[in-house]
């Protein structure tokens, strides 16, 4: 299952429903907590496929605030790094505040993309699994901050950013929620 839409002047946003650890983009980008020494969900998935190298690495880094991201290797994954984005826990912050920093986390994770000269990257749904962000809410915010990203940045090199949703209902979540931003975005004029 997937489906794929041009932003901007060049770049394809797509969606596909598996397993980020498998993508072929030049970055993953990893939903880390603050400390970046591993955890459960996709963040132990990802360092028991990319090998001990990544937490080596994160180790160096001394951690992450929440809405920000850090880079390292990507091990033995066929992505060359992994972003290590730090979401929201939703519940300790607040509807408002959780938007924010979600947004944040997703910009981050692109402006480090985007120093390092990454051309193509995989996202995972940030802050849906242990974080409790509704998946329902956290789509639109993680979709409308890439598609804001994509088509107002002119110096970013960036040419492709896939969602990879773990599960056929978190896939169709985030279907509706890009058709829904897609159609607004037409009636305004803006798309
Ligand atoms: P957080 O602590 O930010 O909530 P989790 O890893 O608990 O992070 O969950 C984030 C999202 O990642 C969840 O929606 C979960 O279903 C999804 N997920 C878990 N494993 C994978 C994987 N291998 N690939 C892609 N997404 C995954």
């Amino acid at each position: 299952m997937g489906m794929s839409w041009a932003i901007g002047r060049r770049a394809v946003l797509e969606l596909v429903e598996g397993d980020i650890t498998q993508q072929d983009t030049e970055a993953i980008v990893n939903a880390a907590n603050p400390s970046l020494l591993g955890g459960g969900g996709v963040d132990g998935a990802i360092h028991r496929a990319g090998g001990p190298e990544i937490l080596a690495e994160c180790r160096k880094l001394g951690g992450c605030a929440t809405g920000d991201a850090r880079i390292t290797t990507g091990g033995r994954l066929k992505a060359r790094y992994v972003i290590h984005a730090v979401g929201p826990v939703y519940w300790q912050e607040g509807p408002q505040r959780a938007a924010e920093l979600l947004s944040s986390a997703y910009r981050r994770s692109l402006e480090v993309a985007d120093e390092h000269g990454v051309r193509s990257l995989a996202f995972p749904s940030i802050s849906t699994g242990a974080y409790g962000y509704p998946l329902e809410e956290a789509a639109p915010v993680a979709l409308r901050t890439v598609m804001d990203y994509l088509s107002t940045r002119p110096a970013s090199g960036i040419e492709r950013v896939r969602f990879v949703l773990y599960g056929r209902q978190a896939y169709q979540v985030y279907e509706r929620a890009l058709r829904r931003l897609l159609d607004a975005a037409q009636e305004t004029g803006s798309g």
